[in-house]
């Protein structure tokens, strides 16, 4: 290991870098010449692709280059800044309605710059808050005269105080491709290389950041993002093998009466889909190997069920069972369903959450210290210490999109090698599911049980709030009930907690006063809250006015109608989870999403899809594109793998063929010992080993 200092020398020593430019780097995270060639541009503009401004057209998503002939600040109904480039064979507008002072400054007569965004007609051509670079003369002299392709690099205000802008970058890196970089050692092998027509390491570095032409820059690019998605597969392909090697876990091999018994006595028929993962859940757990496997399923497609029969499964085969949720609430639910379902079978199910009483916690601790066979429903509070599973042989994590990794391996922890299954109601493609949450085999419940019926969903704006009240009344007075959900406020739990309160004392003063009405938050006590819960649940309540503590899993079949306020400020995923809370019967349902009328544009294509369409997958996919990957996972937080230029989304193709390669490897040279895979090995050793840890416990 070299010292910070040594290490910050490398950098400075470079062409237009020197001591403080180092030191910023070095703050971020760039420490050597590698590191350096691993900053990759942000976009590169090339002449060939660049649209004379006489020819564009409406709509069209495009990148023009031009000098600015005119600008200002135009203070018309809403205040905006403009410019206008020409080229030689047109003009263009463009204008910015935020960070008018910001843009004033940047922007003088004279400049070059180059902008990129979608075209629209108003009063003649114009891109509103279109991207944007500067540049210098001899930079456009060099595009315009030699084609040549320009690197653009990703900046802060630190980078840009201390002259670390795209142009010095591009300089050093000119200068650092002359050197010899025998210190880029190639890693993938070979035969990999020539299948895949791959451009060697070093040679990718020199065309991402210098490119020669448009096709040795997508090469390079190709190579990269291959790179970001091959090591991940790598890792998951080389934990599975290592998994399979160590059968070290429960063989729950004895046939399980108590579940023959259930599935006799279910009153619905279960769906074809719930048959084939119950199929799938059950071959695993009889593998002595560690089950490891993801449930997916839509909303209300009947998850509990197929949970409750595996536990069954381990139950009969003599060990505990540990069901997470991720809220009180959901718990409690779970709670009480199952042991309607079970206690015909004499099941010993206990529930154990923050709000569990000390008296009750020593009892169930010391029945789980006896290592008689019982399942234990509950939320996190599972995981302190002091809960002592004796004989723990599955896990199961409901929602598992709202734990982090590290609580659901706590849990699985406490076990030696337990089964786990973990469901999610977030479904997402195959692959992605398989890239998102590691090595997890992945089922998937892809039909609705038959009794369904799409809900009605409509979208309303505020002006309309009198007669959608009108239609509430008229469902409950029908016998049916609602909720009335307000939504979170980032910011403050407080501040959503008095949405739903001023709301709760507005209704149930006015438009729907003749009505029982509750309000349920998340701040309330555990006893509180299951006393509302259970009420709703028996009728005794028409409508509950909640904060999102409703969005997960919560199950009241009779309820038909669900009013979303402020609908703008949630996301699509959450949408439909909570929309999720009503069509849970044969009855016709409904989902209002009430928005003010002027809402931004995503937020507006949100509200269409939630109107277009009742199938999660859809949504799930459709949320994954509009959030992109990162906040789709929250991808920090939730020890999910990032990438440095792939996106899982897009370059699915590419996320395909990479994981049949590692795959495809390992399984050929599953401990990477051969001499064709030493560099390999090496790398994954060197790079990955925090990932690897991290992996491991998903
Ligand atoms: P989710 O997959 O969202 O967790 P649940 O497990 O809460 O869904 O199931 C939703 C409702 O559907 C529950 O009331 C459950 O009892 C019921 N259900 C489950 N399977 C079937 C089926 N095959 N036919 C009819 N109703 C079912
Ligand atoms: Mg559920």
């Amino acid at each position: 290991m070299k010292t910070p200092s040594e290490q910050e020398y490398e950098l400075q020593f470079l062409k237009g870098i020197g001591p403080k430019r180092a030191a910023v780097l070095f703050k971020y995270g760039i420490k050597t010449r590698e590191d350096l060639l691993n900053f990759f541009p942000r976009r590169h503009i090339d002449r060939s692709r660049i649209i004379p401004l006489s020819s564009l057209s409406p709509e069209q998503e495009v990148t023009v280059i031009g000098k600015i002939e005119a600008a200002g600040i135009r203070r018309s109904r809403r205040p905006m800044f403009y410019i206008v480039i020409s080229d030689e064979s047109g003009l263009l507008e463009a204008i910015w309605f935020n960070s008018i002072n910001y843009f004033k400054n940047l922007f003088k007569v004279g400049d070059w710059v180059s902008l990129s965004g979608k075209v629209v007609f108003y009063r003649g051509y114009q891109l509103t808050h279109p991207d944007y670079d500067l540049f210098e003369s001899a930079e456009i002299d060099n595009l315009l005269n030699t084609g040549k392709i320009i690197s653009f690099y990703p900046g802060n205000d630190t980078f840009k105080r201390s002259g670390l802008n795209s142009k010095t970058l591009r300089r050093t890196f000119h200068f650092l491709f002359k050197e010899k970089l025998d210190f880029i050692r190639e890693m993938l092998p070979e035969s990999l290389r020539r299948a895949r027509a791959f451009l060697e390491r070093a040679e990718a570095y020199r065309q991402i950041h210098e490119p020669r032409d448009m096709t040795h820059l997508d090469r390079a690019i190709y190579r990269f993002k291959f790179e970001d998605f091959f090591f991940l597969q790598l890792m998951l392909a080389l934990q599975r093998a290592h998994r399979k090697a160590l059968p070290d876990g429960f063989a729950f091999d004895k046939k399980s009466p108590r579940l023959e018994k259930f599935y006799k006595t279910l009153p619905f028929k279960m769906t074809e889909a719930q048959k084939k993962t119950v199929k799938e859940i059950r071959k695993d757990m009889r593998r002595p190997e560690p089950m490891n496997r993801l449930l997916q399923g839509d909303v209300g497609s009947g998850k509990t069920l197929v949970a409750v029969m595996a536990i069954l499964i381990a139950l009969d085969n003599g060990v505990q069972a540990a069901l997470m949720a991720p809220t009180e609430i959901l718990a409690e639910q779970h709670f009480f369903t199952i042991q309607k379902w079970l206690k015909p079978l004499k099941v010993d199910v206990h529930l154990l959450t923050g709000s569990t009483s000390a008296k009750k916690r020593k009892a169930i601790k010391e029945e789980l210290e006896t290592g008689a066979p019982c399942l234990v429903v509950g939320t996190h509070a599972l995981n302190e210490p002091g809960v002592g599973f004796k004989n723990l042989g599955l896990v199961i994590i409901d929602e598992q999109h709202r734990f982090g990794v590290m609580q659901r391996g706590r849990l699985i922890e406490r076990g030696a090698h337990p089964d786990v299954l973990v469901m999610t109601a977030t479904p997402i493609p195959r692959t992605l599911a398989l890239t998102a949450y590691g090595s997890l085999d992945v089922s998937i419940i892809d039909e609705m049980p038959a009794n369904r019926r799409p809900v009605a969903t409509v979208w309303r704006f505020e002006n309309r709030a009198a007669q959608i009240y009108d239609f509430i009344g008229e469902r409950v007075r029908a016998g049916e009930q609602a909720y009335i959900v307000y939504p979170l406020v980032e910011e403050s739990e407080k501040l959503d907690l008095k949405a739903a309160t001023e709301g709760f004392e507005l209704l149930s003063k006015g438009s729907l006063s003749r009505f029982r009405i509750s309000l349920l938050h998340g701040r309330m006590k555990g006893p509180e809250k299951e006393k509302i819960m259970s009420a709703f649940a028996r009728g005794e309540i028409d409508i509950m006015i909640s904060t999102t503590v409703i969005e997960v899993g919560v199950d009241v079949a009779n309820a038909t109608v669900i009013l979303i306020e402020h609908a703008e400020r949630f996301g699509l995923s959450q949408l439909h989870q909570l929309r999720g809370r009503v069509g849970r019967s044969a009855k016709k349902s409904y989902c209002i999403l009430k928005t003010p009328y002027n809402i931004g544009e995503t937020a507006q294509q949100r509200m269409k899809i939630m109107t277009e369409t009742n199938d999660g997958f859809i949504i799930a996919e459709k949320d994954l594109k509009l959030r992109g990957w990162g906040d789709f996972f929250g991808t920090r937080q939730s020890g999910m793998p990032e990438f440095k230029l792939a996106n899982p989304i897009e370059d699915r193709e590419i996320l395909e063929q990479a994981r049949e390669d590692a795959f495809g490897l390992v399984a050929e040279d599953p401990l990477l010992r051969k001499e064709a895979h030493s560099e390999l090995k090496r790398f994954m050793q060197e790079n990955l080993k925090e990932r690897m840890d991290l992996i491991r416990i998903s």
